[in-house]
This record gives structure tokens, sequence and C-alpha cells, in this order.
């Protein structure tokens, strides 16, 4: 059965007596290329374990099954579930799981499918899906601090939020969350995919885009509290000197301290925090660690 087939997504859909549920993001690829692309593009082995969100019918899902080790997909949408029963049954190396990411213990849903399966506690596990759009920064934040050290996180996102993700220091796309992503890892984007590869079908287009984990972070950061109030701060108004941005930020610290602290961290006193790369954003919170009695 072709999962990605428009009159066999309607078919199912129309079988199992349900629509598409906007609220939940729910466009579903109707082009077989791009979830083997994805797949590919996640640059990981065969005996990989896999973490999908949001397997929808289970046509990315089929691809990565026929890939990889052993495929986890969390969804949250119960009409689905009887669902993909069906449209996967004749994989055996796949768990649906009922819930909501936000809400799923990754770490131990990962550990229960190893002892379930039989599969090597030191398997490495990355993560590919097509996100619900309503929910992508937050279900990435989520990913990179749930405590498991995923090898890459391969995503299709807004083509405009990809931008966001991969943008560098000083472009009008970089903000809190290109910085902070880039200190877990190297993103990168893979390719675009027109808003015509998804039913029904979005105003814009998507890109995938792929986020290499460092296993090791190359970033010596004395607080990561400090720093990712740091970038927040910077970039909560971006139109400002980063000295009055950390200001407001770091209201109970003098700005003169402040100024000083820019100063020690070899930046010129009317940098905006918009122009910094995650390098200097270590240096800067480090000195701001240090210098206060911040935390
Ligand atoms: N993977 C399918 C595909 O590529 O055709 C569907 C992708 S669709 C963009 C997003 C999927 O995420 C939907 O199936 C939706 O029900 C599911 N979803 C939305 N919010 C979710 C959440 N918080 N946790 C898990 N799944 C979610």
């Amino acid at each position: 059965m072709n999962l990605c087939d428009c009159g066999t997504i309607k078919r199912i859909m129309e079988g199992a007596g349900i629509g598409f549920r906007k609220d939940l993001g729910q466009n579903f690829l109707i082009s077989s290329e791009v979830p083997i692309r994805c797949a590919e593009g996640c640059e990981a082995n065969e005996n990989t374990l896999i973490l999908e969100i949001g397997p929808g019918i289970g046509c990315m899902t089929d691809a990565l099954a026929c890939r990889f080790r052993h495929v986890v997909a969390v969804e949250i949408d119960d009409r689905l579930i009887p669902v993909l029963a069906e449209t996967l049954a004749e994989h055996d190396n796949v768990t649906v799981h009922h819930g909501d990411i936000m809400k799923t213990d990754i770490a131990a849903l990962l550990e229960e499918t190893k002892a379930r399966y039989g599969l090597p506690s030191d398997i490495p596990v990355a993560v590919c899906a097509n996100l619900p759009y309503y929910i992508t920064t937050p279900i990435l934040m989520y990913l990179v601090e749930c405590g498991v050290k995923f090898s890459s996180i391969t995503v299709m996102v807004q083509a405009e939020v990809a931008d966001r993700l991969t943008a560098k220091a000083g472009t009008a796309a970089y903000g809190a969350i290109s910085a902070v992503l880039a200190y877990y890892g190297e993103m990168k984007r893979l390719f675009t995919v027109p808003s015509g590869c998804f039913m029904p079908q979005p105003k814009v287009n998507s890109a995938v885009v792929r986020l290499a984990l460092y296993q090791d972070n190359p970033y010596s950061t004395k607080s990561e509290k400090v720093l990712f109030r740091t970038i927040h701060a910077a970039f909560e108004q971006r139109r400002k000197t980063l000295l009055n941005a950390l200001s407001s930020g770091f209201s109970n610290i003098g700005k003169d301290k402040l100024a000083e602290i820019i100063e020690k961290a070899g930046l010129p006193p009317q940098i905006r925090g918009e122009k910094l790369d995650i390098t200097q954003f270590v240096t800067l919170s480090n000195f701001i660690y240090e210098e206060t009695e911040i935390l």
C-alpha cells in the first residue's frame, strides 16, 4: 500500500470515518520521495533506533521502518492509533505510542522499547519527523533538553522556520532559537518541500533541516541557565543595544556592572545582541555568572 498516495489517504481516512485535524497540524505527505529523502538525510546507520513524532497515517514511518532497525512513533490523535495498526501491520520493527510528545518521558519510552525488542542498550538514537507546525519550536527545545543523546534530529518544518533555525548571527532571521540550538549542535538545511507535497495543502512551503548534535559539547559553559537567560534577554528587545537589553533582562545587576562585563567579554559597547554568535554568548554569560550573584 502506498501511504503517500492521495487516493489511498482519502480512502483510509473515510474508511475510519475521520477528517484532518487542523489544530493538530495534520498535513500529510503525498510524495513518496520525501520520506525517503528525510530518512537518508538523518545520516544514521541502519542499526539506529528512530523516534518519530506524529506518524499521521504512517507515510514517513513506513519509509523509516524499511531503512532502520526500529521506529518508535508518538501520535497524539487517538483516532489514528487503530489506523496505524493496519497501515503499519507488515512491519515488526515499529512501536506506536499514543500520547502528546510534550508530555512523554522520551528517555523512559526509548529504554522500554530497547528492553522489549532486545535492542542493544547503546544503540544510536535519532529523531526523524514531519513536525506539526503549531508546536515546532517547543518540540525542538523539548528534544534537546530531554536527556537523550540523539545522534541527529532531522525534521520538516515551515520554510520560514527553517530559515530561523539555520540563520547565522547578524542576519534578520537570526533569533534566540537559532543561538540556543547552535549550542547543542550543527544545524543544516537539507532541502525544500513545496506545499503541493501535502494534503491538505498548506499555504507555505516546508523545508527539512538536520541538527547534528555534539556528542561532547565544545562550549565551556559555567551555567546553561545563565547562558539561555542571556540569549533570551538579548533577543527580547533585539532593536536595543546589548547593554540596554541585558539591563532589562537582568534588572538586578546594575547597568555599570553590565557595561563592565560586556567590555570584559571583548564586545564593543554599542553592539546589539543579535550580532553575537553562540561562542560570544557563552563567553558573555560566563562573565555574568562569575561576576555577579545571579542564580
Ligand atoms: N508524519 C505524517 C506525514 O508526514 O504525513 C503526518 C505529519 S503531520 C504534519 C503532524 C502529525 O503530528 C499529525 O499526525 C498530528 O496528529 C501529530 N501531532 C500533533 N501534535 C502532536 C503532539 N503534541 N504529540 C504527538 N503528535 C502530534
